[in-house]
């Protein structure tokens, strides 16, 4: 705590120039990604596949594969041009003082006056801010969707369930925002120095609520839930789930269709209780032992602990963040550089610290990809264990070609964009050779070790 306090004193320095650092920050940080980007756009022009993938995937599809990967690294880059653009123009113009008073001075006219205080302005300005980028982001939204989707045939959406969307997700915010923001600035208030302690257990106890309650009460909203038809694949993962004592409780069927023609598997639940839910698009596309062996990977995120840990490196992340918020909250040149000279309010210097602190979650994602690939290939080595060698890679084949996902990448990009190996290394890595390991013999079962449990939810 004494160095937390020394580093608030020898930051808030008069004057000091946070608004270019800021700036330059962001303006950096795009020149950067879009310099990945444009590494990435040359591998995306190859009219070549990798040589593992030579045999298993056709011309055309690779072709098609590339010109979607193209076609977002574009999106990617003007996209992000248009964030910069606004939020230079934010910057520049003062729009956070400037809507601060306007929400201000809203309040003092229409509310009640016990409505006058820090917490509803906050809480009003918060909404109001969101409205704005909400509308803001609007354009490249519906380019993604109705345009870029719709191109290569994934766009299910009709654009009347997109605004149907828009408005629940809206009610959803309404709803949800003031209560957590209320709670968020009160601990505050109350706990003075020692907020970031009540701040963290708040924080986590708000994630536990929120994987409880999001599938039972905010999922059903926008997507169903069905339980999976008796049947072979629902004997299988029965199966699979009794042989690693894997808690299984329910086993789901989503209407991904309805949104995208994309597929994928995933679990959810608290460590006593889990869930696996299937995309109905993956049951249509892909073969019953297919499925299995993508489970068979999920699992193994399961059993050698990796949701379990990285469920503990977000808790240690809070409470990295919290700490360093409590070096900015104080830091009045901050505030005074971005046009706040007589009100210091929390929120406020939580937007502004969080700019600050950009650079910082660069390092912090780059180092996560790094343990989140690592995680893949030891989930993807497990399920080879198992015996799903061949099912494994042709599942993550067939997957990779309905999705026109990336095939092959730059180093560099990967590094520092992808959760996930691309398909060339994931297929390297499980010894797949093409055509000839179909009909190989399948590997005696090597079991994992570490058994974890863990909440949370992962994606193949
Ligand atoms: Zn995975």
């Amino acid at each position: 705590m004494d160095f937390l306090q020394r580093l608030a004193r020898s930051l808030d320095r008069p004057l000091f120039p946070w608004k270019k650092l800021i700036l330059g920050f962001s303006v950096g940080q795009y020149i950067f990604e879009s310099f990945l980007t444009l590494r990435q756009y040359r591998i995306l022009q190859s009219t070549k596949p990798p040589a593992v993938l030579s045999k298993e995937i056709s011309q055309e599809t690779f072709d098609k594969a590339q010109a979607y990967g193209r076609a977002k690294a574009q999106f990617e880059i003007i996209s992000g041009l248009w964030a910069q653009v606004q939020n230079v123009a934010f910057i520049q113009c003062d729009v956070l003082p400037k809507l601060w008073s306007w929400t201000g001075d809203l309040l003092l006219r229409w509310a009640p006056a016990r409505f006058s205080g820090e917490i509803s302005h906050s809480i009003v300005f918060v909404l109001s801010f969101i409205v704005i980028q909400q509308i803001l982001s609007l354009p490249t939204r519906v380019y993604n969707t109705f345009v870029l989707e719709e191109k290569f045939g994934f766009n299910k959406q009709t654009p009347a369930l997109f605004v149907t969307d828009m408005i629940k997700t809206n009610l959803l915010t309404f709803a949800l925002v003031p209560p957590i923001l209320a709670a968020f600035l009160k601990i505050i208030q109350k706990t003075g120095n020692q907020f970031v302690f009540y701040l963290w257990v708040f924080a986590a106890g708000l994630q536990l609520f929120t994987t409880t309650a999001y599938p039972i009460f905010i999922q059903p909203l926008f997507n169903k839930l069905s339980p999976l038809e008796e049947g072979e694949l629902k004997t299988k993962v029965n199966g699979l789930a009794a042989t690693h004592k894997f808690p299984l409780q329910e086993l789901f069927v989503i209407d991904g269709s309805k949104r995208s023609a994309h597929s994928n598997a995933y679990f959810y639940g608290l460590p006593w209780k889990k869930h696996i839910v299937i995309y109905d698009t993956l049951i249509e596309k892909t073969e019953t032992d297919e499925i299995i062996a993508i489970l068979a990977h999920e699992l193994g995120h399961w059993k050698l602990g990796h949701t379990t840990r990285l469920f503990g490196i977000a808790q240690a992340h809070l409470l990295y963040v919290f700490s360093l918020f409590s070096v900015f909250l104080n830091n009045k040149s901050l505030y005074n550089a971005f046009g706040f000279h007589t009100q210091y309010p929390i929120i406020i210097g939580f937007i502004l610290f969080s700019d600050a602190l950009s650079p910082m979650d660069t390092v912090i994602k780059l180092l996560l990809n790094i343990l989140s690939r690592k995680f893949e290939f030891e989930a993807d080595d497990f399920a080879k264990g198992l015996g799903f060698r061949s099912e494994l890679a042709s599942s993550l084949i067939k997957l990779h070609a309905q999705n026109l996902s990336t095939m092959d990448a730059d180093w560099m990009y990967a590094s520092y964009h992808f959760s996930h190996p691309h398909l060339s290394e994931r297929l390297k890595a499980l010894d797949w050779k093409p055509k000839a390991a179909l009909t190989s013999e399948k590997d005696k079962d090597k079991d994992g070790s570490a058994t974890a449990t863990a909440t949370g939810r992962d994606e193949l």
